[in-house]
């Protein structure tokens, strides 16, 4: 296993993005500075879509703004297509996530578009990106959603995920994620899946996991597909956003506890988990009666936590 793992805080876009009050601009900004003082590298501060179909999400051009100019932080971002990828671009952001779900039925769902129009879309991306100063181009990302399982297909053949992967990478972006965006994704399966995926397009195509704890798995699969050399776990703080089918559910498995399992296991995350569990208090403040998960933050640190275990 790996000494250093990037955790990337997703709960700006992925917990956010199913919360219906929209949490004001300035308690997002406050939100992203006290990651990024806790040590947080990288987050996903919203998505580029369009304003109407989530207004939570209309802030976006303002947070890339604001996190680009926070030192050593990696700003992310999701968009749906070339067009969310062209505002991302103007917008400065050092990374683009597109989502290409693995079930096609759900992509038709969600994006109204089918394998083969998404990996033209993808191409598009990629050529537009290639068009930019080489040394500001944005980092480009394919996450194969619902890798592990789709709410309306139910399971997924492990081919297509493979080779939707092959697709993907020769289209043009520079790597992959798989998505458990269902939270059907079990400790076997992602080390299987992981492995068949690194092999098909190269160990270095495939760095980040996207877990859901919708079923509790969340950290058992992260440690599974760190044993597989995976280095970069997206995690949301307090599990923010929850899951619509599993009341009671975390959304995304939980930063908090995530990083006390990597500091506890003497994995460097960079991150200051005390300074880290005082962070929640801002959501707290900001979305009121918003429910927030994990663990650690409820139990607080062990006595003498050191932040390794031997
Ligand atoms: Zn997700």
């Amino acid at each position: 296993m790996l000494h250093q793992v990037l955790v990337s805080e997703v709960g700006l876009r992925d917990g956010l993005q199913s919360v219906q009050r929209v949490m004001p601009l300035q308690a997002k900004k406050d939100w992203i500075a006290a990651e990024a003082t806790a040590g947080v590298r990288e987050i996903e501060v919203g998505s580029f879509v369009p304003e109407t179909l989530l207004p939570q999400m209309a802030d976006t051009p303002a947070l890339v703004e604001f996190a680009r100019a926070l030192p050593g932080l990696a700003v992310a971002v999701l968009v749906p297509n070339l067009k969310g990828a062209e505002r991302a671009i103007a917008a400065g952001a050092g990374k683009l996530s597109i989502p290409l779900s693995v079930s096609e039925t759900h992509s038709l769902k969600n994006v109204r578009k089918s394998h083969e129009a998404m990996i033209r879309e993808i191409a598009a991306i990629a050529a537009r990106i290639a068009e930019e100063p080489a040394d500001q181009r944005p980092h480009f990302e394919v996450g194969l959603s619902t890798a592990f399982g789709c709410t309306i297909e139910g399971s997924v053949s492990e081919d297509r995920v493979v080779r939707l992967a092959e697709q993907a990478i020769a289209a043009g972006a520079a790597e992959v994620c798989l998505s458990d965006t269902a939270g059907y994704a079990n400790p076997r399966q992602v080390k299987r899946l992981v492995r068949r995926v690194k092999a098909a397009v190269g160990a270095g195509r495939l760095n980040a996991l996207h877990l859901h704890n919708t079923r509790g798995l969340g950290l058992a699969n992260a440690l599974s597909g760190l044993e597989e050399g995976i280095d970069t776990l997206d995690s949301s703080l307090g599990g923010l956003g929850g899951c619509p089918y599993a009341p009671g559910a975390s959304g995304n498995i939980v930063t908090e506890d995530l990083v006390f399992m990597l500091a506890a296991m003497g994995v460097d995350t960079g991150i200051d988990i005390e300074k880290l569990l005082r962070v929640r208090a801002l959501i707290e403040t900001a979305l009121p009666g918003e429910p927030l998960y994990g663990f650690t933050p409820a139990a607080g640190l062990p006595l003498g936590f050191k932040g390794r275990d031997a």
